[in-house]
C-alpha cells in the first residue's frame, strides 16, 4: 500500500534534543527516623545517574509522602521506612501509591529497621514492590546501585508507558479524522487532536494554493488564540516571526522543529495543488517522545488531506460533465431524489436527445461533435432561462421545468426549427423531446425516473415521434410490469435462467484470468430476455433471493465443468445489495459452496459499493473471512456510488471494477481521462486490483495500460458466451 508519487512528504532530521533534559532525577526518602534520613540524604550527595544529578525529597509519615508523592509525577524511586506511626504504615502507603494515586510506574525500595523482617512475597508481587533493604546493611556503594538501577527501570517504564498512551492516541485521533471528508472540518479536527495530544493551545493550519504569492497563504483553521485568524493572510499575523516560518516551511517543504514551536509541511500538489503548514506553538520545546508521536500523526494527516482531497475531486467530477460544464447525470439523479412532495407537484422533468448523434459524429468528427453539443446545451439554456440545465448521457440533456413554463410541443418545435451555428455554418439539427410530470410518475426514484422517460424517447424515435408526453403511456407500461413479473415467477420454478460467461482478461497479454457469470432468461416465447428488464423487478418483488441462489448453483457447476478441461480461473458472481444485507445470506451462501465442493479461489463476488455500504459494520467479518480463505471480492460500478467514496480505505474487498461510463469517457481526451485515473490510482495506493468494464475499443485498452490498470472485461475481447462455448474455446488454448 504505497503511492510514492502522490505524496510528496520530506522530512526533516530530528535536530538532537538539547541538553534541557538534563534535569536531575527526583527521589523521595519517606522516613520517621530523621537522623537515618540525613545519613541518606548525605550518602547520595554529588551522585549522579547517566550524567544528571539526584535529588531528594523528603517526608516524614505516610500521610505526608502521599501529598508529596501526587505533586510529583517525576518521582522515580521511593526509599519506603516500613514502621512509622504504626507497624505497616509504609506497607499501606504502597497501596495507596498504587491504586489510589494511580501511580503505577514509581520504583518502590522498602527499608527495614530489623533484621530478618522482610515483607513477604506475596506483598511484594501484589504491589510491585522492588527491594527492600535493611537499613544496617544497606552502605553507601550498595545504595549507589540500587538508585541508580531503580531510576534506570523507571525511565524505561515511563517511556513505555507514554508510548502506550501516545500510540493509542494517534490511533483514536486517526480514526477522527479518517472519517471527515471535509477539508474545513477535517483541518479542524487535526487541530483539536493534536491539542488533546501535547496540550498546546495554539495552532494553526494554514494553505497555500498553486505556489502562489506569500500574501495567498491563508488560514484555514485555528484553536485557541488563532481561532479568530481563519480566512485571513498568514501575512496579517500580529506576530511578524510566524509569517517568515510559515514562508520558511512551504518553501523549503519540510518539517521545522524549533524551541517555542514546530511546524509541519503537507503537500497534496499532484492532486489539487495545495500545500499545507501546521503550526504547532509550544511553551516548552517538545520532547523527543512527542516530536516522535507528531511523525507518526503527521503520516495520517498527510493521508488524511490526500483523502480528502481526492474525495472533493471525485465528487465533484461525479457531479459535472467535463465537457460542457454543467451538471450531469448523477447530479440530476441526486436532485430528483431530493425533492420535497410540493416541488414534485409542481415540476416537470424534460428530457431532450439529439437525433442520429452517432452518425453525425461518424460524419463529421468528434471536434465537431463537441461544438455541436455546446451550441445545442447553449439553445436549450436560453429556451429555459433560470432553469438548469444537465448532460445525462452523450446526446441527452435534461432539465427540471417549473410547471408553468412552457415545455410544449409548439414551443420545442419552433426552438428546433431555428437552425443551430457550429463552425461559421447554419445546421439543422433534429431532437426528440419527452416530458413528463413527476407528479404523474409511477416510479419511485430518480435514477427509475430518468429510465422511464428515456424509454419513452427511444420508443417515440423508433415510431418517429419527435415529442412525446408520459401521460399517455403510462398505463400500458405497468400493465408491462405486471406480465412480466409473473412469467418470472414461472421462470424461476422451471429452469429458464441460465448463465453466461465474459472472460476477464489481463490487459497486457489478452491472456485469461477469470470469467462473469450474467444471467439470461429464455422466455417461453423465444425471446432471451437481458438482466437489465428484469433483476430490478426481482429485487423489488421478493424474486431476487431465488435468482442469486440459481445463478450461484449454475456458477459452480460452470467452475466444475472448466476445471474438467483444465481452466482453472475464478469465476464472479454478481449478488444484488439486497440480497446481500438478508440475515443469513452469507450462512447460506456457504453452505452453497460446500455443497458443491467449491474451491473458494475459483469463486469472486461482485457487489455494489452502496451495497457493500450501507450495513457495513455487519457483513464486514464475513467478507473478511471469505477473502483470506481465497475468494475474491469486487466492488462493482465503482465510481457510481458516489457518496461513499470515502469509505474505500475501509473496504474489505480484492478488487474495484471501475464503472463502464468512465471507460466511454476514455475516448472524449484528457478530461474523460481525469477520473478513470484517479481511481486507478485510489485502487492501487489501498491495494486493490482494478479491473475495468465494457472496453469495447482498442484505444480504450492502451489508455488503461497507460494508466496502471491490470485486467479488463468487455466486447473488444468477448461478449459473454455459454458454458459449453467457453468450454470450448479455452480449452483449445
Ligand atoms: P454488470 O455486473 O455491471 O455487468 C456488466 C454488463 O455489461 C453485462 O450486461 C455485460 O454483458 C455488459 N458488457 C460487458 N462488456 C461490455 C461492453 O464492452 N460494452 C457494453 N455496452 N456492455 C458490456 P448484462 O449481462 O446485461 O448485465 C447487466 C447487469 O445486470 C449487470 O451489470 C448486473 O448488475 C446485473 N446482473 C447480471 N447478472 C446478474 C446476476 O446473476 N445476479 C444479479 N443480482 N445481477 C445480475
Ligand atoms: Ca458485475
Ligand atoms: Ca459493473
Amino acid at each position: 500500500m504505497s503511492d510514492m508519487e502522490l505524496f510528496e512528504f520530506r522530512d526533516e532530521p530530528t535536530e538532537p534534543s538539547s541538553p534541557s533534559d538534563a534535569s536531575p532525577w527526583t527521589i523521595l526518602s519517606v522516613e520517621d527516623d530523621l537522623n537515618y534520613q540525613e545519613t541518606l540524604k548525605f550518602a547520595l550527595r554529588g551522585f549522579q545517574v547517566r550524567d544528571r544529578a539526584v535529588h531528594v525529597l523528603t517526608a516524614n509519615s505516610a500521610s505526608e509522602a502521599a501529598v508529596v508523592i501526587s505533586g510529583h509525577p517525576e518521582i522515580s524511586v521511593i526509599l519506603l521506612d516500613v514502621v512509622m506511626e504504626d507497624d505497616d504504615a509504609g506497607l499501606r502507603l504502597v497501596g495507596t501509591i498504587r491504586d489510589v494515586i494511580g501511580n503505577e510506574s514509581v520504583r518502590i525500595i522498602l527499608l527495614t529497621g530489623q533484621p530478618g523482617m522482610a515483607p513477604c512475597r506475596d506483598i511484594m508481587k501484589e504491589y510491585d514492590i522492588d527491594d527492600y533493604w535493611n537499613k544496617s546493611e544497606l552502605t553507601s556503594e550498595h545504595l549507589h546501585t540500587v538508585v541508580s538501577a531503580n531510576i534506570r527501570t523507571w525511565e524505561q517504564m515511563s517511556l513505555l508507558n507514554q508510548a502506550k498512551k501516545g500510540l493509542q492516541m494517534v490511533i483514536t485521533a486517526s480514526q477522527v479524522i479518517s472519517s471527515k471528508t471535509n477539508l474545513l472540518s477535517f483541518t479542524q479536527t487535526v487541530l483539536e487532536e493534536i491539542s488533546h495530544f501535547i496540550g498546546s493551545n495554539s495552532i494553526i493550519c494554514a494553505q497555500r494554493i498553486d505556489g502562489r504569492e506569500p500574501e495567498s497563504i491563508v488560514v484555514l483553521a485555528g484553536t485557541g488564540r488563532y481561532g479568530k485568524m481563519v480566512g485571513y493572510s498568514v501575512q496579517d499575523f500580529p506576530d511578524e516571526d510566524y509569517f517568515q516560518l510559515f514562508q520558511q516551511v512551504l518553501n523549503r517543504k519540510k518539517h521545522v522543529f524549533r524551541d517555542d514551536c514546530s511546524i509541519f509541511y503537507f503537500s497534496n500538489i499532484a492532486i489539487d495543488s495545495s500545500e499545507y503548514a501546521v503550526l504547532v506553538n509550544t511553551p516548552n520545546r517538545l520532547t523527543e517522545h512527542e516530536v516522535y508521536l507528531l511523525r507518526v500523526f503527521s503520516e495520517n494527516i498527510k493521508s488524511g488531506f490526500t483523502n480528502v482531497a481526492l474525495y472533493n475531486r471525485l465528487s465533484k467530477l461525479a457531479y459535472y460533465d467535463p465537457l460542457l460544464s454543467c451538471h450531469n447525470r448523477n447530479w440530476l439523479i441526486r436532485e430528483l431524489n431530493g425533492l420535497s412532495r410540493q416541488e414534485i407537484e409542481q415540476t416537470q422533468l424534460v428530457v431532450v436527445g439529439i437525433d442520429q448523434f452517432n452518425d453525425i459524429s461518424i460524419t463529421f468528427g468528434d471536434q465537431f461533435c463537441c461544438e455541436l453539443l455546446e451550441a445545442f446545451y447553449a439553445a436549450i439554456c436560453r429556451a429555459l432561462p433560470y432553469r438548469l440545465v444537465s448532460r445525462i448521457s452523450k446526446d441527452c440533456f435534461a432539465v427540471l421545468a417549473q410547471d408553468y413554463d412552457d415545455v410544449s410541443q409548439a414551443f420545442f418545435e419552433a426552438l428546433f426549427n431555428s437552425p443551430l451555428r457550429i463552425r461559421d455554418a447554419e445546421h439543422l439539427i433534429s431532437a426528440t423531446i419527452g416530458v413528463m410530470k413527476l407528479a404523474d410518475r409511477p416510479a419511485k426514484s430518480g435514477e427509475e425516473t430518468l429510465d422511464l422517460l428515456e424509454g419513452l424517447i427511444a420508443e417515440a424515435r423508433v415510431q418517429g415521434h419527435a415529442y412525446i408526453s408520459f401521460v399517455k403511456t403510462q398505463d400500458e407500461h405497468i400493465a408491462q410490469r405486471y406480465a412480466l413479473l409473473s412469467s418470472l415467477r414461472g421462470a424461476l420454478h422451471t429452469d429458464q435462467l441460465f448463465i453466461v460467461l465474459q472472460p476477464k482478461i489481463q490487459l497486457v497479454d489478452n491472456r485469461l484470468v477469470g470469467f462473469e457469470a450474467l444471467v439470461r432468461w429464455r422466455h417461453p416465447d423465444g425471446r432471451i430476455i437481458a438482466p437489465e428488464q428484469f433483476i430490478h423487478l426481482a429485487e423489488t418483488s421478493g424474486l431476487i433471493h431465488k435468482l442469486d441462489e440459481q445463478v450461484l448453483e449454475e456458477t459452480c457447476h460452470a467452475i466444475h465443468a472448466l476445471q474438467q478441461v483444465g481452466i482453472n480461473v475464478p469465476i464472479a458472481f454478481n449478488i444484488s445489495s439486497i440480497e446481500l444485507l438478508q440475515p443469513g445470506f452469507f450462512e447460506r451462501m456457504i453452505a452453497l459452496f460446500k455443497r458443491e465442493h467449491v474451491d473458494l479461489p475459483l469463486l469472486d463476488m461482485e457487489i455494489t459499493e452502496t451495497g457493500a455500504i450501507s450495513d457495513y459494520q455487519r457483513i464486514k467479518p464475513y467478507l473478511t473471512e471469505l477473502v483470506s480463505q481465497g475468494m475474491g471480492v469486487s466492488i462493482d460500478d465503482f465510481g457510481t456510488g458516489y457518496s461513499s467514496l470515502s469509505h474505500i480505505s475501509g473496504l474489505t474487498a480484492t478488487t474495484i471494477k471501475i464503472d463502464r461510463s468512465f471507460i466511454d469517457r476514455l475516448d472524449e481526451g484528457e478530461v474523460g481521462e481525469e477520473m478513470v485515473n484517479l481511481i486507478i490510482r485510489l485502487s492501487n495506493y489501498f491495494g486493490f486490483t482494478s479491473v475495468a468494464e465494457g472496453i469495447e475499443t482498442e484505444n480504450q485498452r492502451q489508455k488503461l495500460i497507460e494508466l496502471g490498470c491490470q485486467i479488463g472485461q468487455g466486447y473488444l475481447f468477448s461478449k459473454p458466451m455459454t458454458v459449453d462455448e467457453a468450454v470450448s474455446r479455452y480449452q483449445l488454448h
